[in-house]
C-alpha cells in the first residue's frame, strides 16, 4: 500500500454528495445496491458486497454484491468464527488480505457459486450509530493495480460510515412501515366489525320492538307496564347501536360526505328537540332561541343531524328531573353557532377537552351512574370537523354544561 493519508478534495466533495443520496433512499435493498456501486467504483475494485450481521442467529449473510448476487448467495451463511468477514466485524476494525488463498479463513465456497475468483479483499467493519459493528463492507480485486491503496481503505472505511448509519436509518424505517400497516389493519378490522355487529344487531331488535309494541296495545294495564321496561330497554339498546353505526360512519369519513346548503335555525326547528321523549318524562324543560334571519351553512345535512341529537342526549342524560335546558342558534359574525346550556353536573376545567376523545367518560367505569359507551362527542366532534366546523364546551362546576358548535356561513369559508 501507498502511504498517501486522508481523502483527498476531490473523495471528499464525492463523499459528501454520496451521504447526501444515501441519506434521502428509505428501501433497504436500494440503499444497499447504491453502496456497493460506489464502494467498486471509488476503490477501483472489480467487485464490491455487503454482510449484514442477523442479530437472531448472529451469523452474516450476502446482502449485496455489485456481480449481480444471485440468490444462492443471499442464501449463503457465513459463520463469524472462520471467515475473513466475520473477523473483520468481530475486530470492528479495517482488514486488508492481500492473498485470500493463504489465508486459512477463507472460504472459497462463495466465490464457485457465483463464478468469481476472489483474490484480494479490503474489508472494513459498518456500524451503527452507537459504533456496534452491524455488517461488512467488502471491495475485492483491485482493477489496474497491484494494490488497494491507504486511500482506498480510508475511503472505504468512511462509505462504511456513512452506509452503516444509513443503513439501520432504513430498517427502521421499514419497521415503521410495517408497524403503520398493521395499525391500519387493526383499525380496519375494528371499523368493519363495528359495521358488521351494528347492522346485525339492528334487524333483530326491530323485530322485538316491533312485537313488543304490538303486544303491548292490547295487553291488560299490569302486563302493559312489564312491555314498558322492555321497550325502554330496547330504546336504549338502539340508542347504543346507532352510536356503534355513526362511528363507521364517521370512518368512511369524506367519502360519504354530502354538502348541501342548510339554514342552521330551520334544521334545528324541524329537529323539534324540545319535545324529547327522554326530556319530557324527566320533566325537563327545553327551550329553543332562533334567529329571524336564516342562517345558512353548507353541511352534510344528517352528519350535522347526529351532532346535534348525541348534545341533546347528552344533555338530558347529565340533567337531573326538573332541570333546564336551553338550546340557542344564532351569528356569531361569519360563523352559525349552535349552543346548548344544561343545569345538569357540569363538567371539570381539565376534563373539558379529553371528553371529545372516543370512550372517555369522566365517570370511572366501575362507578357509572349514566349509561352510554364514551362515543357520542367523538363522533360529534369528527363530523363537525369534517364539516369544517369547531365543537367545544365550557362549564362552570355545579352550574352545568353548555357546547358550542360553530360552522362557517355559506360564502365565508377559507
Ligand atoms: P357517553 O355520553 O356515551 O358517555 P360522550 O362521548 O357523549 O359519551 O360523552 C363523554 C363524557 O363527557 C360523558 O361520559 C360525560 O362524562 C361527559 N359529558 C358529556 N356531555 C355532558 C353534559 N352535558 N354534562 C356533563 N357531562 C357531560
Amino acid at each position: 500500500m501507498n502511504n498517501k493519508p486522508k481523502l483527498d478534495a476531490a473523495r471528499l466533495s464525492r463523499m459528501v454528495e454520496i451521504s447526501r443520496a444515501l441519506n434521502s433512499i428509505t428501501n433497504l435493498d436500494d440503499l444497499l445496491s447504491h453502496i456497493i456501486k460506489e464502494a467498486a467504483d471509488l476503490t477501483q475494485a472489480e467487485a464490491a458486497s455487503i454482510l449484514l450481521l442477523d442479530p437472531r442467529t448472529h451469523q452474516l449473510h450476502f446482502k449485496a454484491s455489485s456481480n449481480q448476487i444471485p440468490s444462492q448467495m443471499a442464501e449463503i451463511m457465513v459463520s463469524l468464527d472462520d471467515s475473513i468477514a466475520g473477523a473483520i466485524l468481530r475486530a470492528n476494525k479495517p482488514m486488508y488480505i492481500q492473498d485470500v488463498t493463504r489465508d486459512p479463513r477463507w472460504n472459497p465456497q462463495v466465490g464457485q457459486v457465483i463464478n468469481f475468483d476472489t483474490r484480494q479483499i479490503l474489508g472494513v467493519p459498518m456500524r451503527n450509530v452507537n459504533q456496534e459493528p452491524v455488517g461488512v463492507l467488502e471491495a475485492l480485486n483491485k482493477v489496474d493495480a497491484a494494490h488497494f491503496s491507504v486511500q482506498d481503505l480510508e475511503t472505504l472505511a468512511v462509505l462504511a460510515d456513512i452506509a452503516g448509519v444509513a443503513v439501520e436509518k432504513a430498517r427502521l424505517f421499514t419497521e415503521l412501515e410495517q408497524a403503520n400497516a398493521t395499525l391500519s389493519e387493526l383499525d380496519e378490522v375494528k371499523s368493519n366489525f363495528i359495521s358488521i355487529a351494528s347492522h346485525e344487531l339492528r334487524t333483530p331488535l326491530a323485530v322485538i320492538m316491533g312485537y313488543v309494541s304490538f303486544l303491548r296495545e292490547d295487553a291488560d294495564e299490569t302486563v302493559a307496564e312489564q312491555f314498558d321496561t322492555v321497550l325502554d330497554a330496547a330504546v336504549h339498546l338502539r340508542g347504543l347501536i346507532q352510536d356503534m353505526a355513526n362511528l363507521s360512519y364517521v370512518d368512511a369519513g369524506q367519502t360519504t360526505l354530502l354538502r348541501q346548503m342548510v339554514d342552521l335555525a330551520a334544521l334545528v326547528r324541524e329537529m323539534e328537540l324540545a319535545s324529547d321523549e327522554t326530556a319530557v318524562a324527566k320533566n325537563q324543560t327545553i327551550t329553543l332561541t332562533l334567529p329571524a334571519e336564516p342562517l345558512t351553512v353548507v353541511v352534510d345535512r344528517s352528519m350535522i343531524e347526529v351532532v346535534l341529537g348525541n348534545l341533546l342526549n347528552n344533555a338530558v342524560k347529565f340533567t337531573p328531573q326538573n332541570g333546564r335546558i336551553a338550546i340557542i342558534v344564532e351569528r356569531q359574525g361569519r360563523e352559525a353557532w349552535f349552543r346548548i346550556q344544561d343545569t345538569g353536573c357540569g363538567i371539570a376545567e381539565d376534563q373539558l377537552e379529553r371528553i371529545f376523545s372516543r370512550f372517555y367518560q369522566v365517570e370511572s367505569p366501575l362507578a357509572r351512574q349514566h349509561e352510554g359507551m364514551g362515543l357520542g362527542l367523538s363522533i360529534a366532534k369528527e363530523l363537525v370537523e369534517l364539516n369544517h366546523g369547531r365543537i367545544w364546551a365550557e362549564s362552570a362546576r355545579q352550574a352545568g354544561s353548555e357546547f358550542i358548535v360553530a360552522l362557517p356561513l355559506a360564502g365565508d369559508r377559507g
